[in-house]
């Protein structure tokens, strides 16, 4: 079997060039250097946002003066979704929208479609999902239903008004993004998963309000550990919250037990009321990491193609396509790529990990 060789500039992490076409990697699905398959692609659109949350875009990096990508650098919507038809052919099955903010997107519902027309080597339709602070979904809810999408995951930190326009630095209303929640849910989007991300000392006290507002409700209700993403969100351990201490605050409300999960390699560990009120899910990265079975790639807005959330940098598949790969070269890429990886920056926080550059979230998107 020939062997793939990718010759990466170690600085700019750019240009991938395929110097031969492994061709048993065209047809099989490639599992990395820790054995893990390709099944989740999760598609940043945009790297733009209309909020400033803290955590994730804090206003003294992301001001007025800030170099978002100009639009000729993004990839098209045939682009991305030339480059997810060849990853659906190496065992993606589900497929990710984020950003920035993906609802940003001019016709974002077009891309949607393309997408789920996709169909697995097995014939079978791919599951598409899109994550959003939901200032926009009231409005797109229905055209994202009518187009393909699955589901929607909603960002919402905060019930307490003041408190959610400082930590998403907005004047967006909790009722607009609680609007778009229900709207989502009536056309179908459901269940509708609702994202808090907890930082200790700032939102740690909207656990059980947010908790008791969307029992009874179908919307799974997730809290998310607060992650040292990119370099500028200024994380620090001592404002983590771990899924542990969040479950024992609801428990000490609402008793919970826990549910199996779905599907192998679930980011969330699952739970339910015990009085039939619902399901809550944890998603515990810093305190009780999944790398093991992290099978998700992500294409930044421009096309490099990370291996994870935490990477330095990524496989620019766009100057590849651009220069006219052919459809074999690029999923040979693909494939040694992923075969190349070793990425579990979740197992090693704190080991050898400080100093190191990391990509930001608004760029990649959870
Ligand atoms: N703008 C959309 C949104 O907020 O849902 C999609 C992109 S956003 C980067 C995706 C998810 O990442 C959101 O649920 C957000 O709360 C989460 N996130 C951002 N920064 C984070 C951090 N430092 N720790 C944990 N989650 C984070
Ligand atoms: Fe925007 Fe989402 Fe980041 Fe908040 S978390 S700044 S909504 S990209
Ligand atoms: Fe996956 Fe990287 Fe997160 Fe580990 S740290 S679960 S490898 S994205």
């Amino acid at each position: 079997m020939s062997k793939v060789i990718f010759h990466q500039s170690p600085k700019s992490g750019s240009a991938v060039q395929a110097s031969a076409i492994n061709r048993s990697a065209v047809s099989s699905a490639p599992l990395d250097a820790r054995h893990r398959p390709l099944r989740d692609l999760r598609i940043s659109v945009t790297d733009r946002c209309n909020f400033r949350c803290t955590y994730c875009m804090p206003r003294e990096v992301f001001g007025s003066n800030y170099q978002f990508m100009p639009h000729s650098a993004l990839l098209s919507f045939e682009e991305i979704t030339r480059i997810a038809s060849l990853a659906v052919q190496l065992g993606v099955q589900k497929i990710r929208l984020t950003g920035g903010e993906p609802l940003l997107r001019k016709n974002i519902e077009t891309l949607v479609a393309m997408l789920a027309a996709l169909r697995t080597p097995d014939g079978l339709p791919i599951e598409i999902t899109l994550t959003t602070n939901g200032t926009l979904l009231e409005k797109k809810a229905l055209a994202l239903k009518q187009a393909g999408l699955s589901r929607v995951s909603v960002s919402l930190d905060a019930l307490d008004e003041p408190l959610f326009e400082r930590m998403s630095d907005s004047q967006v209303s909790v009722d607009t993004v609680l609007s778009g929640i229900e709207e989502a849910a009536r056309v179908g989007l459901a269940p509708v998963k609702v994202n808090m991300v907890v930082r200790k000392g700032m939102n740690d006290d909207q656990i059980v309000p947010m908790a008791r507002r969307f029992r009874h409700t179908g919307h799974i209700l997730r809290f998310i550990e607060f992650m040292d993403v990119g370099t500028t969100n200024g994380w620090n351990l001592d404002e983590v919250l771990t899924g542990a201490q969040i479950l024992q605050r609801i428990t000490d409300e609402f008793p919970l037990e826990p549910v199996a999960a779905s599907y192998s390699g679930e980011v969330a560990r699952r739970w339910r009321y015990t009085d039939q009120a619902g399901e809550i899910g944890l998603i515990t990265s810093v305190s009780q990491p999944f790398c093991g079975s992290c099978t998700r790639g992500r294409l930044s807005p421009e096309g490099k193609f990370f291996l994870c959330l935490f990477a330095s940098q990524g496989h620019d598949l766009r100057a590849l396509m651009r220069n006219g790969a052919s459809d074999a070269q690029m999923t040979a890429a693909l494939a040694g790529i992923w075969q190349a990886r070793d990425d579990h920056y979740s197992e090693q926080r704190g080991h050898n990990t400080a100093g190191r550059e990391k990509i930001e979230m608004s760029y990649i998107g959870g």
